[in-house]
């Protein structure tokens, strides 16, 4: 991608009305723009990113035998009448009325629309278990819409749901969603912790949410930090053992979000240099729920016996777009964003330093048709003064930088950059192919 073509705009100022870093710097490099309160347009570099996240979290569910569907943005509003959340869900619920008065909504959730849908197809104990997800925008009209996408009204969600036979397999269901959720966080390089929580408006008896720590988080939690020690992220979810022993394993470990902190057990269950209060970021919240709503949509299986039993169903939501705001704020300078490696929107940035040489434009321009079928390559090519394109190439924050200027090309070099480290290399042209490749291999 050739900078000169791209939408791109980069702000050098701090926007007035961000607060956190990361909301500052989605503005700043021309990732977001804000189209009314709470609600956002994502631009190309913004929903590369979107996308890379998502597409990293679908694949995994589907390697895992969770299939994906897609629903509507729009629901009807008698299924919510039927689980009573009609009323109950309140104001953040966001009604529309169609042509002939008919109410609809715009979801905020899923769990009704999916429980109709399954209580028509699921008829036999052979038919359970199933895991279904999908990624959807959701709308929830939030009193206080704040620090850019991580709370704002319309935000891009992945909500699987499960559906079992009876409580112990929907307990396996609920351990293999809480073991994938440690790896979807681990291979987004985010150090995620899981915290007993509430279960809410959304109800149901189990429930637990897993919080990036950050000094400007929302939510305030507490825990032992030995939580921090234990790996569960090798573990083949299809070995239901050992999946239910490193859920329980971690669930050991007191850790709680305000709601459901209890400040004795804290002081007993743990030694004092282990116990952390914190703040944090809520990356995803997962819940069982038992029949609650099987009841209410009358789904149900027949045994092998021919006896007729409700299913019991769990539901397991990660914000997809929360999370490029909070892969941000985890990554971050005073310079700009650093991405992760497997989350950046583009693999490599090429800097043309000089775009007047001919020499240095020449072979920038030889370089990016060589390499850009091989990696994502973001080439500034711009005709602006070398400081700009070193500013925005590091506040856009692409992990590998390669900077292309004469007096190095005299000398048969090429210079590149390290993103996270600051720490600049020289690199003879002949070695600079094999470079990239083991750099992108790592
Ligand atoms: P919060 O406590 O932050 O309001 P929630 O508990 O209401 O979130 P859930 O119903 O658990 O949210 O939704 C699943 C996930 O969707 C959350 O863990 C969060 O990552 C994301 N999410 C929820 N509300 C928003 C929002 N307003 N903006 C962006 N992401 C959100
Ligand atoms: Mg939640």
């Amino acid at each position: 991608m050739k900078l000169s073509k791209y939408y791109s705009f980069t702000l050098r100022e701090d926007p007035n009305e961000a607060y956190l870093n990361s909301h500052k710097l989605m503005l700043r490099a021309g990732m977001i723009r804000q189209a009314t309160s709470g609600i956002y347009t994502w631009l190309p570099l913004g929903l590369k990113v979107l996308n890379k996240i998502k597409d990293l979290i679908r694949n995994i569910h589907i390697k895992n035998e969770i299939y994906e569907i897609l629903m509507p943005t729009i629901q009807p509003s008698d299924i919510w009448k039927k689980s009573g959340r009609f009323n109950d869900y309140g104001k953040e619920m966001l009604k529309i009325f169609d042509r002939n008065d008919n109410t609809l909504l715009y979801g905020p959730t899923n769990e009704e629309m999916i429980t109709d849908l399954v209580s028509n197809d699921l008829k036999s104990y052979k038919d359970l278990p199933k895991l279904l997800f999908h990624t959807q925008w959701k709308f929830r009209d939030e009193i206080r819409p704040r620090f850019g996408v991580m709370r704002c009204r319309e935000f891009l969600m992945k909500d699987a749901y499960s559906f079992d036979l009876d409580y112990e397999n929907s307990y396996f269901s609920y351990c293999k969603m809480f073991i994938l959720y440690m790896k979807i966080f681990n291979l987004l390089g985010l150090n995620v912790i899981p915290v007993k929580a509430d279960s809410g408006p959304i109800g149901g008896a189990l429930s637990h949410e897993f919080i990036l720590e950050t000094s400007n988080g929302e939510t305030l939690f507490f825990y032992d930090k030995t939580i921090l020690d234990k790996d569960c992220y090798n573990i083949n979810l299809n070995d239901k053992e050992l999946v239910i022993k490193a859920t329980e394993d971690l669930l050991s470990v007191y850790s709680s979000s305000s709601e459901t902190h209890d400040e004795a057990l804290f002081k007993s269950k743990t030694s004092p240099q282990n116990q952390i209060c914190s703040k944090g970021i809520e990356v995803g919240h997962i819940f069982y729920f038992g029949t609650k709503y099987s009841e209410a949509f009358d789904a149900n299986y027949i045994t092998s016996n021919g006896e007729k039993k409700l299913i019991h169903s769990g539901s397991y939501g990660i914000g997809v777009s929360r999370l490029v705001a909070a892969v941000i704020e985890a990554n971050n300078d005073d310079k700009g964003i650093i991405w992760p490696k497997q989350v950046s929107p583009y693999d490599l940035g090429l800097i043309n330093v000089r775009f007047d040489n001919s020499k240095s434009k020449d072979f920038s321009e030889e370089f990016y048709k060589k390499f850009t079928n091989k990696y994502e390559v973001i080439y500034d090519d711009r005709e602006v003064r070398a400081g700009k394109k070193f500013n925005d190439m590091d506040l856009i924050g692409v992990p590998l930088q390669v900077i292309v200027g004469e007096k190095n090309l005299l000398n048969s070099n090429i210079e590149v950059k390290h993103r996270n480290t600051g720490k600049l290399q020289l690199i003879s042209l002949d070695k600079i192919e094999s470079y990239l490749e083991k750099y992108c291999e790592c």
